[in-house]
């Protein structure tokens, strides 16, 4: 019998995890979850939010909350480098440029708690740091340096898990069928991923506590649903060849909100290399895509595995990438693009904007799910407050308890 299972091999599962081992060394832990599928688009288990090469990370955001959680997170960096031997911090830089008074408002708030390396630049300060970039003359923007960047979510994952192996956690790489508490323990019924040959109905796994991590397949794995809102979410790859590469190489992580009509905000990546041997420019809508002619799909809280696996089986929104496309040209006007291609992913957002970190039932079963699109740098942060809290009972006391409690589905 495990003391904690954590379910679900993703960004919070493996950061927990990993602090599990370290912080409470004399627990038996092990983390269940399928490893990435090779075929997305003939793959019949669950996926995940964080099958990508580049996420950003910064410390600069309008909520205090996500700051001081990039913050600590971006600190431990270095340490899960070394300890797993897996590079997956790119210290590209990260531009935040806005024109709307309040969210320069914010942004300056956050510089001045912080305080991340960063210059405060104007629309001509932007233009002479960052000639191939288009910005119109009522924007400002904040040029974070330092640890900002990029980092590779599947290369994180890895490392953390990594780390964890090393100081004796199991990882199983099932699907969990179904959770059943009972009053001594929790059992975990699995099922082998569809890749791996049937070796008959999956094991049962025992724990005296389990740590349910499974982002937007969370709510699949409890009778009593959460207010999860699963959305559907298309992101754009933009193929450039070398020489656009070249032109490009100072290019920081870039994240825009602006009055437009189409495109209220989005956020887009340098060139990063990705396994099919192809550098692409990533770009994805952040704020709301309501107002575009048809919405990405949502997802309620009783949704099942095959709806998601529907959305994962398409190319994501093509109208969405089209305005992606139009905006891409917009801020780097003359970009040479070699291809275009969308792709599908999720977002899973709670009902207060910060991640669910709780206790759910007599103290077996703890929950930490809901990135709200912005967990993957602040990953090892939460983790690290899921796995305190989960394996002590005591809520860690530097963060708020009710600000991440778990809020059910009315
Ligand atoms: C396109 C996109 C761009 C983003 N960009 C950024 C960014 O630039 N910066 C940033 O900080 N954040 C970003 N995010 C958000 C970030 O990726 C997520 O917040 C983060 O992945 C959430 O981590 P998680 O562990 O909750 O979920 P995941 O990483 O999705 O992990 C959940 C895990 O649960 C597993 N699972 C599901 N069901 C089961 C089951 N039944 N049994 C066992 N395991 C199960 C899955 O296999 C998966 O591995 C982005 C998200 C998307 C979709």
């Amino acid at each position: 019998m495990y003391d904690i299972a954590v379910i679900g091999k993703g960004l919070m599962g493996s950061a927990a995890l990993r602090h599990l081992t370290v912080d409470f060394p004399n627990l038996r832990v092990c983390i269940i979850g399928p490893d990435e599928p090779e075929n997305r688009k003939t793959h019949a288990g669950v996926f995940a939010s964080h099958y990508d090469q580049g996420r950003i990370t910064r410390v600069l955001d309008p909520s205090p909350m996500w700051g001081q959680m990039a913050q600590e997170s971006i600190a431990q960096y270095p340490a899960i480098e070394r300890a797993s031997g897996i590079v997956f911090h790119h210290r590209a830089g990260c531009l935040r440029a806005t024109d709307l008074p309040e969210r320069i408002a914010e942004l300056d708030a956050c510089a001045e708690q912080f305080a991340p390396p960063h210059k405060r630049l104007d629309a001509e300060g932007c233009r002479a740091a960052h000639p191939y970039l288009r910005f119109s003359d009522d924007f400002v923007a904040w040029d974070e340096v330092g640890e900002a960047g990029y980092i590779n979510p599947r290369q994180l994952v890895a490392a953390q898990l990594t780390a964890a192996q090393a100081n004796g956690a199991a990882v199983i790489r099932e699907i969990v069928a179904a959770i059943e508490c009972k009053q001594d323990a929790v059992t975990i019924h699995t099922r082998q991923p569809p890749s791996v040959p049937p070796t008959g109905q999956g094991e049962a796994i025992r724990a005296r506590k389990i740590l349910l991590c499974a982002g937007g397949y969370s709510n699949t794995l409890l009778e009593r649903k959460l207010d999860l809102r699963t959305k559907g979410h298309t992101i754009l790859l933009a193929e450039v060849a070398p020489d656009e590469v070249a032109r490009l190489r100072t290019m920081p992580s870039i994240i825009s909100t602006f009055a437009h009509a189409d495109v209220s905000s989005l956020y887009m990546l340098p060139p990063v290399p990705y396994p099919d041997g192809k550098t692409y420019i990533k770009l994805g809508l952040s704020g709301n895509t309501d107002e575009l002619p048809a919405p990405e799909p949502f997802f309620d809280a009783r949704h099942n595995d095959s709806e998601l696996l529907d959305w994962f089986h398409t190319d994501g929104r093509e109208d969405i990438a089209e305005a992606m496309k139009a905006a891409l040209h917009r801020m780097i006007p003359g970009l040479q693009a070699v291809s275009y291609h969308s792709v599908p992913c999720l977002i899973t957002k709670t009902a207060h904007g910060n991640p669910y970190i709780d206790s759910l039932d007599a103290g077996r079963i703890y929950v930490m799910t809901g990135g709200n699109g912005y967990a993957a740098k602040s990953s090892d942060a939460i983790g690290r407050l899921g796995a305190q809290f989960c394996a002590t009972g005591e809520w860690p006391s530097e963060f708020a308890r009710e600000d991440f409690h778990a809020v059910y589905s009315p």
